[in-house]
């Protein structure tokens, strides 16, 4: 499948190639690793050109009616976008309550965009550990804006967090009470902070929230703190503003984006060696019927899980565990 006429229509710009590439990469089969690892060393070079932009926030806050609207500005102001989004029939992003509503209409109808779903199951949030991977592609394909979508659950602000350059969290009018509980990790996290539905029965409430924010980033001190937006993307108001705020944050930011790109390399070498520390384990019959064994011997009473993992790891590695 991977030849010169396939490297250069995906470089070329051409969507069927690029999902087809996308599938190569997604799929589990060890032929198809194989296929996938080689494809991302020939299109290394043609990538990092784009600019990544992660946008987190829960179902129903209004990511892809914001995404739709920056996705189509973008391609007014000459760009192509690439959109990594949410599949909306993933049971974690609670798909009856969006049933096969049409996501992102106008943009999908756009010949400069691309939007990809993420495979539901095997995501969190949206952020698989291809996601990465797939950004690349989207560059050597020549999209100027890589947009990831993710479900503002957890772990995978982090994990979107890793991958992007700059990250915005959507929130809706009246969630200022819980500043103590998870949406601080937010602003330590965020970018670019937008709540979303100032408008109607919900403005006056969305203003206090604004508000509510804004006081708690002059509490938590960072070095460039987060810029807060009221915005209706329903109603189209305030993206423009924050179209300028990430145009001048990509303008601002040079070094830093450097800075951050040069750790998510370093980091992705980590997450890499830990993939194949884990996928050797999990191909080894031999290890695997031992580890069974270990299984029934815990369960038994006669090892302890430390002394039974530490036994397991010093079979693999050949060295003393240090726990
Ligand atoms: P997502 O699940 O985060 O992608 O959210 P959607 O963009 O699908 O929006 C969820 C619902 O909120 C939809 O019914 C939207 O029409 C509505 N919505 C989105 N943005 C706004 C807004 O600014 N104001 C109001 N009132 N509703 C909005």
């Amino acid at each position: 499948m991977i030849n010169k006429s396939f490297i250069s229509l995906l470089k070329s710009g051409d969507r069927k190639t690029l999902a087809k590439a996308i599938t190569l990469i997604e799929s589990k089969n060890i032929d198809h690793r194989r296929e996938a690892e080689k494809l991302i060393e020939i299109i290394l070079p043609y990538t990092g050109n784009s600019k990544r932009i992660g946008i987190s926030g829960v179902t129903g806050s209004g990511k892809s009616t914001l995404i739709n609207f920056l996705g189509l500005s973008l391609i007014k102001n000459g760009y192509k976008v690439a959109v990594l989004a949410v599949d909306p029939t993933s049971p974690i992003n609670g798909g009856s309550l969006l049933g096969d509503k049409t996501r992102m209409e106008e943009l999908s109808m756009e010949t400069n965009s691309f939007i990809r779903p993420s495979p539901s199951g095997n995501s969190l949030g949206g952020i698989t550990t291809k996601t990465r991977e797939v950004i690349l592609l989207c560059e050597a394909a020549g999209y100027d804006f890589v947009i990831v979508e993710t479900l503002g659950v957890g772990q995978s602000e982090h994990s979107v967090h890793d991958l992007v350059d700059l990250f915005t969290v959507i929130l809706n009018p009246g969630t200022g009470d819980d500043i103590q509980g998870i949406k601080k990790g937010i602003i330590e996290l965020a970018d670019i902070l937008i709540i979303n539905k100032a408008d109607g029965y919900l403005l006056k409430q969305a203003e206090i929230t604004y508000n509510d924010y804004n006081q708690a980033i002059l509490i938590q001190n960072r070095e460039i703190p987060p810029e807060v937006f009221l915005l209706s993307a329903l109603k189209n108001i305030g993206i423009k503003k924050v179209f300028d705020s990430i145009e001048l944050f990509f303008k601002k930011n040079n070094l830093n984006i450097e800075k951050r790109r040069k750790k998510q390399s370093t980091l992705w070498m980590h997450q890499l060696i830990e993939e194949q520390i884990k996928n050797i384990i999990k191909n080894d019959i031999t290890l695997n019927k031992e580890i069974n064994e270990y299984e029934t011997q815990i369960n038994k009473g006669n090892i302890s899980p430390i002394n039974a993992s530490k036994k397991i790891v010093q079979q693999i590695f050949k060295i003393n565990p240090l726990i």
